[in-house]
């Protein structure tokens, strides 16, 4: 079978990705397999950073390649931690410290000015010169509450509500949270680009 390098070291997400493309004619296999070394993230946005890691991972391999990038983005604190989610409490980084220093920079933000949302952008480039990437994005909407509820999953969790479903995104059952998430929006709209391309 064709194999498609998964420009990623997180477990939970080859998961999801492998999960959400079975019907594909693809082996997905991450980086790591491949001898493929993280690359410095040296975008400004979302999507710049995926493609950078996309195609150092393609040109590496040799293989097509997909990538993601993904964060928290809070309004009241004009869109951070955003891009530096992972390290925004500083190296090394911890979910947290993170969280921490979430709740101190919101102590002050009344309930009605709490909007979030988990943002994902996936590429896939088809090979390191591909001028037509396909690209999708993803958004969650949420609020940051005040204070951690849950213990599933990882990252801004425990702090992002979903207010249809009254809860936090580590209180939801793992299928629930997949079927709501930004990763899973950018994925489904992935899919149907790959769809309208395979007929
Ligand atoms: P990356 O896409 O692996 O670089 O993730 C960026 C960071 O955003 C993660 O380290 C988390 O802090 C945060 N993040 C992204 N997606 C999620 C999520 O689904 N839940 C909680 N935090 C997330």
């Amino acid at each position: 079978m064709n194999r498609l390098v998964l420009a990623s070291g997180n477990a939970g997400k080859l998961a999801e990705f492998k999960a959400m493309l079975a019907h594909l004619p693809y082996d997905i296999v991450p980086q790591k397999e491949l001898g493929v070394q993280d690359v410095p993230e040296t975008g400004l946005t979302f999507v710049e950073n995926a493609l950078i890691k996309a195609r150092h991972a393609s040109a590496v391999t040799g293989l097509p390649a997909l990538a993601d990038d993904s964060g928290l983005i809070v309004d009241a604190l004009g869109g951070a931690p955003g891009l530096y989610s992972a390290r925004y409490a500083g190296q090394p980084t911890s979910d947290a410290a993170n969280n921490a220093k979430l709740l101190e920079a919101m102590r002050e933000i009344p309930d009605d000015q709490r909007r979030a949302r988990f943002y994902a952008v996936i590429v896939l480039l088809r090979h390191p010169e591909d001028p037509q990437p396909l690209i999708a994005e993803g958004a969650w909407e949420g609020r940051i509450i005040r204070e951690l509820r849950g213990n599933g999953g990882f990252g801004y969790n425990p702090l992002f509500l979903d207010p249809n479903h009254g809860l936090t995104a580590a209180e939801m059952e793992t299928a629930l949270k997949n079927r709501l998430s930004h990763r899973a929006r950018a994925l489904a709209a992935l899919n149907q680009q790959l769809l309208s391309l395979m007929q």
